[in-house]
């Protein structure tokens, strides 16, 4: 009997320990489970992440190189802020003055932007990979400001020309050039979408000097000079503004008005009517190359 109960005993501890084994056994699978699972959704959340930036940057990748070379085109041009130092504005009161052999032309148009021959100089620039400058008017800014922004964005400098270019206003007084230089400014920095421009450059409609209103000129070159703006004229032009040029003319007119000198600031005009202008400015270009000149615009003064 004896032997019986231990035989009952020992089965009762063997079930014991089995039950404990099979406890231990079940605890360490659900254990190894539970691990198992934590892991296995980490590890797809991981594997889910590089998924998803891989598409990303396929995504990226997926971009047209066209998109991508205008991004860097707009990068590259990114356009600029004058900035108006002593040193700038001895520059810009020295431009004629060639203190070496290097032949420089500065394009310069005048009275746009025009809908119709902006757009046309613009592509004739970009064609020849040129900036030049444009002295434009308020008035036009304020009708065509996208062109100003094209111009400013494609790097060419936006001087300024005034607001109405009707020469009883501007020349009212001195005051009243002032006024229409900082109007015109204004309309600028609306068009091209930046508060922190200001050109510092000035063009009298007509000239700064002589004529019937030459004392207010006078006067309001002391009061630009002030306020820390500096006015420029030309000494070179196509006289595409006068009479009824040709494309002969113009070309005649630029050989004549720039012979000998090695600073050239060209006086051309891009208002609704000078389809002349657009039409010859690739062989006013080419004579200039042909004649030795490199070309710049007021960034290269200002900055
Ligand atoms: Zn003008």
């Amino acid at each position: 009997m004896n032997g019986d109960f231990k035989d009952l005993i020992d089965i009762e501890v063997i079930k014991k320990e089995h039950l404990t084994q099979i406890i231990v056994i079940v605890v360490t699978s659900l254990i190894i489970i539970a691990l198992s699972a934590i892991l296995g959704i980490s590890t797809a959340m991981v594997q889910s992440r590089i998924l998803l930036s891989k598409a990303e940057s396929e995504n990226e990748q997926e971009v047209p190189n066209e998109e991508n070379q205008q991004v860097e085109e707009v990068i590259k041009e990114t356009p600029k802020i004058p900035v108006y130092s002593e040193d700038a504005k001895n520059r810009m009161n020295n431009i004629y003055v060639a203190d070496n052999e290097e032949k420089i032309a500065y394009l310069t148009f005048d009275d746009g932007p025009s809908s119709k021959i902006t757009p046309q100089i613009l592509q004739i620039l970009k064609d020849n990979d040129i900036k030049a400058s444009f002295f434009v008017l308020g008035s036009r800014v304020e009708l065509l400001p996208d062109l100003v922004k094209q111009e400013y964005e494609e790097g060419h400098y936006i001087a300024n020309h005034g607001y109405s270019h009707e020469y009883t206003k501007v020349y009212a007084s001195a005051n009243a050039v002032l006024d229409e230089y900082n109007v015109t400014e204004k309309a600028i920095r609306n068009a091209i979408g930046n508060e922190e421009y200001s050109s510092h450059i000035f063009r009298f409609p007509g000239g700064s000097e002589k004529g019937k209103y030459a004392t207010v000129k006078n006067e309001a070159k002391n009061l630009l000079n002030e306020n820390n703006i500096s006015y420029i004229n030309w000494n070179s032009l196509t006289n595409d503004a006068v009479g009824t040029p040709t494309a002969e003319s113009l070309v005649e007119d630029l050989k004549k008005t720039s012979e000998g000198k090695n600073r050239l600031v060209i006086l051309m005009h891009d208002s609704g009517t000078k389809q002349l202008t657009a039409d010859t400015l690739p062989q006013v270009i080419a004579y200039l190359k042909e004649q030795g000149y490199c070309f710049k615009n007021f960034y290269d003064i200002m900055y």
